[in-house]
C-alpha cells in the first residue's frame, strides 16, 4: 500500500473521460492506494484520475458526518436521475487552496458496480450525493471551476493559473508519472 502523488489541474488526465473498469481482478491495489492517498491528503473523496489512474472508479469516506457504512467504493457509476438544488462550498484535492460555491442537484439516483462486479442503483442526498457528483464529474473530465459563474471563476483565477503552470512544468519534467495511462 502506498500514498500516491496527486495530479493537479493542468494535467490532461483530469480532462478525459476515464475508461470503464472491465478487469475487476486487479483493482485491490489501486483501491488501497487511493484510500491511503485520500486519508493522507484529508479528502473525503478521491477519483482514480486524480492519482493518474485511468479508470472509472472513486472512493468516498464521510464517516465524520454520516453513520452509514464507510468507506465506500463506486465503480463504473452513472447518475440516472436527479432533482432539487443546493449550493455548497466545495474544495478539490486537484485544485489546492481553492474553494467555490457549487450549485448541484440535491438528490440523485446513482447506478454503480461494487468490487464484486455487482450492480446497484441507490438514491443519495445531502453531502454524500454532492461528493458522488463531484467525483463522477472528475471521471468525466469536469472540474468545479467549470461549474461556477464567471464572477466566482475570476475571483480564483490567479490561484488556478498558478496551479496549472506548476502542474504543466511538473509534467514536462516527468512526462510519465507513475500509473499515468492515457
Ligand atoms: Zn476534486
Amino acid at each position: 500500500m502506498a500514498v500516491l502523488e496527486l495530479v493537479n489541474y493542468g494535467n490532461p488526465i483530469l480532462r478525459k473521460t476515464c475508461n470503464s473498469v472491465t478487469d475487476f481482478s486487479k483493482l485491490v491495489d489501486s483501491i488501497d492506494n487511493m484510500f491511503d492517498t485520500m486519508y493522507e491528503e484529508e479528502g473525503i473523496g478521491l477519483a482514480a484520475n486524480q492519482v493518474g489512474i485511468d479508470m472509472n472508479l472513486f472512493v468516498i469516506d464521510i464517516s465524520h458526518t454520516d453513520d452509514s457504512e464507510f468507506p465506500r467504493i463506486f465503480i463504473n457509476g452513472k447518475i440516472t436521475s436527479s432533482d432539487g438544488e443546493s449550493i455548497f462550498s466545495e474544495g478539490c484535492l486537484s485544485i489546492p487552496q481553492v474553494s467555490l460555491e457549487v450549485t448541484r442537484p440535491e438528490r440523485i439516483i446513482f447506478k454503480y458496480q461494487d468490487v464484486e462486479e455487482k450492480w446497484h442503483e441507490e438514491e443519495f442526498d445531502g453531502l454524500l450525493a454532492r461528493a458522488i457528483q463531484h467525483e463522477i464529474d472528475h471521471l468525466n473530465g469536469v472540474l468545479i471551476i467549470d461549474l461556477v459563474s464567471e464572477m466566482q471563476r475570476a475571483r480564483v483565477n490567479k490561484e488556478v493559473k498558478k496551479i496549472k503552470k506548476d502542474s504543466l512544468a511538473k509534467l514536462k519534467q516527468h512526462p510519465i508519472t507513475k500509473g499515468f495511462v492515457l
